[in-house]
């Protein structure tokens, strides 16, 4: 058998009085299992992060330490949204923890995928991504824009995982890298896929929310893809260029045909001069803004200083 390893729960909580003491429930229950189990030491913890919360989740927090310290609590100074909330906790729990495994507070990451995900964790991988099966509990519209999302992020040529959210094991070497990404607009899970290592998926059935409104309305939900893409990807800089080359051909077509039109002598004056002028000077300004894009996008990557690679293995001596 492995040696058992301290295992931290990251889990941000903005607002979510009405779940707290259920989650604990069950993740003291689970950690009992797990413990008797022998899959992780008697050392480890759940750690909640309050995401600046307006309601009563701060003092619920400390009073579930008070009772049993295998819950712990960092509270950050204000509201900083889901991500910044989870660095928070995988930054801290990193120096007391060999893996991490971050969950939403709501209960609807199945808590029986940990044992799965420790299981591959002990066979060598050092991410483990959660992926649910099947988004049957999910309304229309969270399903058919988080499908769009994912598509949208493949087109853009942005590495992530299919239905992946936020539940996922990592080692501390994995988080070790991960504190070398130094981007304030934070889209965890491109990152991830970014840093490499050995990493596997397990798949859990996803449930509703357990109580309390979704914390992510549409137009955090739009704000975050809009991140998610602009964070990773310079595609939408280069589709200005290509843009541009394709009206500058179509001008040279229009060019053709107006010239023609104008031999044949069925024009009022100015009409070929105006007609080429727009389309050539409006293929050119295109042409000229995608350029720029591509510099911006060089400065973009180099403004990022992401770290170019992470040694896994050596043999040096
Ligand atoms: N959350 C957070 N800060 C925020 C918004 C959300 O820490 O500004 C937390 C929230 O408490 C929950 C997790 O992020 O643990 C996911 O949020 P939610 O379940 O509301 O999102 P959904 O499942 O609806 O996408
Ligand atoms: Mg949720």
């Amino acid at each position: 058998m492995n040696k058992e390893v301290i295992l931290y729960m990251v889990i941000p909580c903005y607002n979510e009085e009405e779940v707290l003491l259920e989650t604990t429930k069950r993740l003291k229950e689970k950690y009992k299992n797990l413990i008797s189990n022998k899959l992780i030491s008697k050392e480890s913890k759940i750690l909640y992060v309050d995401d600046g919360s307006k309601d009563k989740t701060w003092s619920l927090i400390e009073s579930i330490h008070k009772n049993n310290n295998t819950f712990l609590g960092i509270k950050l100074s204000r509201n900083k949204g889901h991500q910044n909330a989870l660095v928070a906790g995988l930054l801290t729990a990193k120096s007391y923890a060999d893996v991490i495994i971050s969950m939403d507070a709501d209960l609807q990451d199945d808590i029986h995928a940990i044992d799965k995900m420790l299981e591959e964790y002990y066979k060598g991988n050092e991410i483990v991504y959660g992926v649910r099966n099947s988004r049957k509990k999910d309304s229309w519209f969270k399903k058919t824009t988080a499908q769009s999302f994912y598509k949208l992020m493949k087109i853009m040529g942005v590495d992530v995982i299919y239905n992946h959210a936020d539940f996922r094991l990592t080692s501390r070497k994995v988080l070790d890298c991960f504190e070398n990404y130094k981007e304030v607009n934070l889209f965890l899970r491109g990152i991830f896929p970014l840093i490499g290592y050995k990493s596997s998926v397990v798949y859990y059935e996803r449930d509703k929310r357990f109580a309390g409104e979704s914390k992510y309305p549409f137009k955090k939900m739009l704000s975050f893809a809009c991140d998610g893409i602009t964070s990773f990807s310079i595609k939408p800089l280069r589709m200005v260029l290509i843009l541009g080359m394709i009206i500058l051909l179509i001008s040279i077509v229009i060019m053709i045909y107006s010239l023609v039109v104008k031999i044949m002598g069925k024009v009022v004056p100015g009409w070929t001069f105006i007609t080429i002028s727009i389309w050539f000077i409006g293929g050119l300004q295109m042409l000229s803004i995608g350029v720029i894009g591509e510099y911006i996008g060089k400065i973009y990557h180099e403004t990022k200083q992401r770290p170019r690679y992470f040694i896994e293995k050596e043999l040096l001596k």
